[in-house]
């Protein structure tokens, strides 16, 4: 079997590190911590970063210093992974769904600013499949109206726009080290921002409430415990060091997908000229002619491991009953978007030849 994935990482780069962990028995906020904090921070630009369990905890963490509660609303791109939208759900406010770019698969700046209402509150934008393309007219509107402009780049560590990188570009952005994203430390989360107010708060709440009053502890507010422990922070640091390597043979490894697919009628995600995309994702749309779905059980038969692209939030069971608000682009990617394997030594030549095969049999 041809896997979806494969991980960056291989016991024999974190051993020697995890036995001096062992040995010193400082399993949390030890200085693998610190260290992967420091260089998360150097990597991403930004001036504050704090480390979560997850994205998900990421994004809860930061709708919750902005006290965004009952009677507010955020608004948040359609085309995610529905841990965008579950956040917003979770602290009581109303989710409003932006629809999507059909290139990009991003949030659309003309349905962002057709959603705005005296209610918005946040906005999340998602870099969908690592792609940060058209960040920057979204920050624009945000910056404009007052409004905190989020960025979901769970998918994006190592993607920039403009020369800037992923985790600088909006007012807070959560990243995610799930086994599904390019570093991954297990599960684990991180937020950076540029923002010192937003700082302050995020150190208090990931503390427990509690902050250094007069050299004593004092727990000043209620708060969490969303910590990564320094085992998987040796996973963080080492991964990172190899990120920007990882990314340029990612690309390399798209444009040959691409040579092949795009000669079969399959259109890539479109990056914009000063865009560097992951590819976290390796995803085509389908041809017209072609089922996404049978596609996708064709090329199991073959032994080839492909998956959809991601979900149309609004489109869900759950937010489609609750809100009826269903977005027509963000539905059909959904339905017409796959993801194919893209890793080092991934049989490429083969998979695009069991393409091949199928569409010719459509015929
Ligand atoms: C994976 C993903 C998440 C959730 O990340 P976790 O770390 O598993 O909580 C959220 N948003 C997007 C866009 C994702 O791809």
């Amino acid at each position: 079997m041809i896997r979806l994935i494969k991980p960056y990482i291989a016991y024999h780069e974190v051993e020697e590190d995890f036995r001096k962990i062992f040995e010193s028995g400082m399993f949390t906020k030890g200085e693998y911590v610190s260290n992967f904090v420091a260089d998360l921070r150097e990597y991403i630009g930004a001036d504050h970063v704090f480390l979560t369990t997850s994205a998900t905890t990421a994004l809860t963490m930061c709708l919750k210093i902005l006290e965004i509660g009952i009677g507010d609303e955020v608004i948040v791109a359609d085309f995610s992974f529905p841990a965008t939208v579950n956040v917003v759900e979770d602290v009581g406010a109303t989710p409003v769904f932006a629809d999507v770019d059909k290139q990009t698969f991003n949030m659309r700046p003309d349905d962002l600013e057709a959603k705005i209402t005296e209610k918005t509150k946040a906005v999340i934008f998602v870099d969908a499949l690592g792609n940060p393309s058209g960040i920057r007219g979204i920050k624009e509107i945000c910056q404009a109206r007052g409004i905190p402009l989020i960025d979901d780049a769970a998918c994006a560590l190592g993607s920039s726009e403009n020369n800037i990188q992923c985790g600088n570009i909006a007012d807070l952005t959560c990243f995610s080290f799930h086994p599904r994203k390019l570093l991954t430390m297990g599960e684990g989360g991180a937020i950076a921002t540029n923002n010192p107010k937003y700082a302050k708060k995020l150190a208090i709440k990931l503390n427990h409430g509690a902050t250094m009053v007069n050299g004593k502890l004092d727990f000043i507010d209620f708060g969490f415990n969303y910590r990564m422990p320094d085992l998987q922070c040796v996973m963080g640091i080492k991964q990172l060091q190899k990120l920007d390597d990882i990314v340029k043979r990612r690309i390399l490894l798209q444009s040959q997908f691409d040579e092949a697919l795009s000669l079969l009628g399959f259109k890539k995600q479109v990056v914009y000229a000063d865009v560097i995309h992951n590819v976290q994702s390796l995803v085509f749309i389908v041809p017209e002619q072609c089922d996404r779905d049978e596609l996708i059980s064709y090329l199991a038969k073959h032994n080839v491991e492909t998956t959809i692209g991601t979900y149309c939030l609004s489109n869900t069971t759950y937010y489609r009953n609750k809100y009826k608000q269903v977005q027509p682009v963000a539905s059909y990617l959904e339905k017409n978007v796959i993801t194919l394997p893209c890793y080092d030594d991934v049989d490429y030549e083969y998979i695009c030849g069991k393409v091949q095969e199928y569409m010719k049999q459509l015929r």
